[in-house]
């Protein structure tokens, strides 16, 4: 295995750059020609990228195609990430002889049925149309026989039934209004992009094991499962070597291999903390390609992990008592042209003012601090219920990290001193001679904050391994756009920057903390400080449709009210869902193995697993009764953070009560160690 033989014929399934213009001149455009998205408006353009991507897909061994799209809340454990009808592209001459045909229209739109996909009531099956169109800013991507085309999914009436619609309007957002508060600042860009990276986080476990856990292949986590006597004690999974006594490093190197190929830059791989736990990362890109191409990673490591004897756990919690999974939502802002807004050196540089930075910090900072209920709506995944606040991912209270130096920047610019931000640097000395000293930030890491500054980035560390992160940077673009728009009209109406921003900045404060976030204390303080907190994340998704957040959305025409709503009866309708297929895995686990194993060998709690299960059964009933949606997704969450921990806690203590030999579901032991439970491998 090489890297090196991975990395050869990168990107030859991605349509985009040299690639994709070999083809495109051959089909007599200029190169370049998808840089811009004129050629979609352009009926003859767009028969001659059809064209190159014909004979760009026959070349490479394509024959089918199909558009290729982001249900609404496609999110979590599911094989519908995305949606998509694979069709052939021939037709048949007038001999019955089947020839290619591809034309511009058949790249460019396509309409679709699938009135069964989530939509939050903006279709029912007698208005069950629904219509895609090509999102030019992603590229179009070959796998096997068939080439996708990434595109946007509408309803009849033009209602976003998908993740990426929205994303887009926010992009338009955020150019909008942050070009037109630049522009009051005398600094003209061509336009803004938000950018991303994402740090997936994994399991990888023996499939044959998996196979036998029906709450893992239905539900991707386990509901039941005495801790094994090792966990992570040793801290010595955290980025240990990979191995090549177990599957998962080839099994890596071939998720990076497929990836290459689909001009994927995923280039980094370790080892995470909890025991079977990896991680990627890509090298970071814009935000609608690095998002389709992380479902598509997602797809991929999913596919590959069965090649290698493997299941792949992308749920958030797949273990109880080591740690979850995470995707870490690296994000700035960015020009068109590549300068970082973030970047205070690049930006000063490019823009020859030293007032830019900290006005983007300030619209940045009074953002979270209006919105932070919606980056707590983003980021609530069912599966995050069992991460947030447990002292492995930030609490459900939503604060900013700036650091010290930065912090102390603002403050004094927020009183007049304009003078530009200096990051600071310092030496490390490792006390041996023939090492020379380290040069280091100023600035340490801070882990426990739900959303720090990293220096050139924000890190949203709150995401779930298993989301969609559309809404997630949906949130961030748009509360980053309404607050461009606030500062440009006060401009506009005659207000100086600086004051703008000073004032901005004396308003939001309360959002910076730059302490330690799993502390009670300091999370009671920053309770009290008014900043926002939201533990039920039921509660968090039902803010989508607070008068607050339908104004937001709609003055920066990203969502408009019955689309809020919609996407908010269908996040709750995904939370409830997940928790009925948990509370049916557990039910069919008691009846079908605990009981009877308890029974065989005489055990103690054979009474109380048998209540159990009438206890669940009750639970699940009383929400199906209940009709209204915050209520029905609550009751929801307290069937599976009490009534079925509870009953998990008994039935783990009856697992270490039972003899192994009688014990019929795989134990944690042979779920998560990898490394030792492969007698050989090849
Ligand atoms: P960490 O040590 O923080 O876990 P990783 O290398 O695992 O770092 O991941 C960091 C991610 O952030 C990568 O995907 C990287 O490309 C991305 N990233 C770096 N700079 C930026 C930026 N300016 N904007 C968005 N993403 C960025
Ligand atoms: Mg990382």
């Amino acid at each position: 295995m090489s890297t090196k033989a991975n990395i050869e014929g990168y990107g030859a399934h991605s349509f985009s750059g040299s690639v994709a213009d070999e083809y495109l001149t051959a089909a007599g455009l200029p190169s370049g020609t998808l840089n811009d998205h004129k050629w979609t408006m352009d009926p003859a353009a767009a028969d001659k990228v059809a064209d190159a991507v014909l004979n760009w897909a026959v070349d490479n061994g394509a024959t089918m195609f199909c558009h290729w799209f982001q249900p609404v809340a496609s999110s979590g454990v599911r094989h519908g990430l995305s949606g998509q009808v694979q069709n052939a592209f021939f037709k048949f001459d007038k001999d019955g002889t089947p020839v290619w045909d591809l034309k511009g229209k058949d790249l460019l739109a396509g309409e679709t049925d699938g009135s069964s996909y989530p939509n939050g009531g903006l279709r029912a099956t007698h208005t069950a149309g629904g219509y895609l169109k090509v999102d030019p800013t992603s590229p179009i991507w070959l796998r096997e026989d068939t080439i996708f085309i990434p595109a946007c999914f509408v309803s009849y009436y033009g209602h976003a039934l998908d993740e990426k619609t929205p994303l887009l309007r926010s992009t338009d957002a955020l150019n909008r209004e942050g070009t037109r508060l630049l522009k009051l600042m005398g600094y003209e860009v061509e336009g803004l992009q938000s950018n991303i990276g994402l740090e997936q986080e994994i399991f990888l476990i023996p499939r044959d094991v998996y196979l036998q856990r029906v709450d893992l292949q239905m539900t991707g986590r386990t509901v039941i499962g005495k801790d094994a006597p090792r966990g992570q004690e040793m801290c010595d999974h955290y980025m240990a070597p990979p191995s090549i006594a177990s599957p998962a490093l080839a099994c890596m190197a071939e998720i990076q291999r497929q990836c290459f190929q689909l001009g994927i830059p995923l280039r980094t791989r370790h080892r995470e903390v909890a025991p079977n736990q990896y991680e990627f990362a890509p090298l970071y890109g814009t935000v609608t390609t690095q998002i389709d191409q992380n479902v598509i990673v997602m797809q991929i490591i999913e596919e590959v992990a069965t090649q290698f004897g493997l299941a792949a756990l992308l749920q958030e919690k797949p273990f109880n008592n080591v740690n979850g999974s995470g995707k870490h939502n690296n994000w700035s802002i960015g020009t068109t042209c590549g300068t970082n807004l973030l970047n205070v050196k690049q930006v000063a540089e490019a823009s020859g003012s030293t007032d830019i930075f900290p006005t983007v910090m300030a619209a940045i900072v009074s953002g979270v601090d209006e919105h932070g209920d919606l980056m707590r709506a983003a980021i609530a995944s069912p599966g995050n219920d069992f991460r947030l606040g447990a002292c492995e991912a930030p609490p459900a209270i939503v604060s900013t990290y700036l650091g010290d130096d930065m912090t102390n920047y603002l403050d004094a610019y927020r009183q007049g001193k304009t003078d530009a931000y200096k990051p600071g640097t310092k030496e490390l000395s490792l006390g041996v001679e023939c090492i020379a000293p380290l040069t280091v930030p100023a600035e340490d890491r801070n882990r426990t904050s739900p959303f720090p500054y990293g220096g050139h980035r924000f890190e949203f560390r709150a995401v779930g391994s298993s989301q969609n992160v559309s809404l997630v940077n949906t949130v961030l673009n748009t509360l980053s756009a309404n607050a461009f728009k606030t500062f440009a009209d006060k401009i506009e109406a005659g207000a100086a920057p600086a004051e703008v921003a000073a004032d901005a900045l004396n308003t939001h404060w309360k959002v910076i903390f730059n302490g330690d976030n799993y502390d009670e204390a300091n999370q009671q303080m920053l309770t009290d400080r008014g900043v926002w907190r939201i533990d039920s994340g039921v509660d968090a998704i039902c803010t989508l449709s607070s008068q607050k957040n339908i104004d937001l959305f709609g003055d920066m025409k990203v969502m408009t009210e019955p689309e809020c709503k919609a996407r908010q009866t269908c996040l709750v309708d995904h939370y409830v869902g997940t928790v009925e297929m948990e509370a049916l895995c557990l039910i069919d686990m008691l009846n079908q193995h605990v009981i009877p194993a308890v029974k065989a060998c005489g055990g103690d709690h054979l009474a109380e697993l048998e209540k159990a299960v009438g206890t669940i059964k009750h639970g699940l009933a009383a929400v199906h009764a209940e009709e209204d949606e915050q209520t029905r997704g609550n009751l929801a969450r307290t069937l599976r953070l009490e009534t079925m921990v509870d009953i998990r806690e008994i039935v783990d203590t009856a697992e270490g009560e039972t003899p192994a030999s009688l014990w019929t579901l795989p134990s944690y032991k042979d779920l998560l160690f990898l490394d030792h439970n492969h007698s050989e491998y090849e």
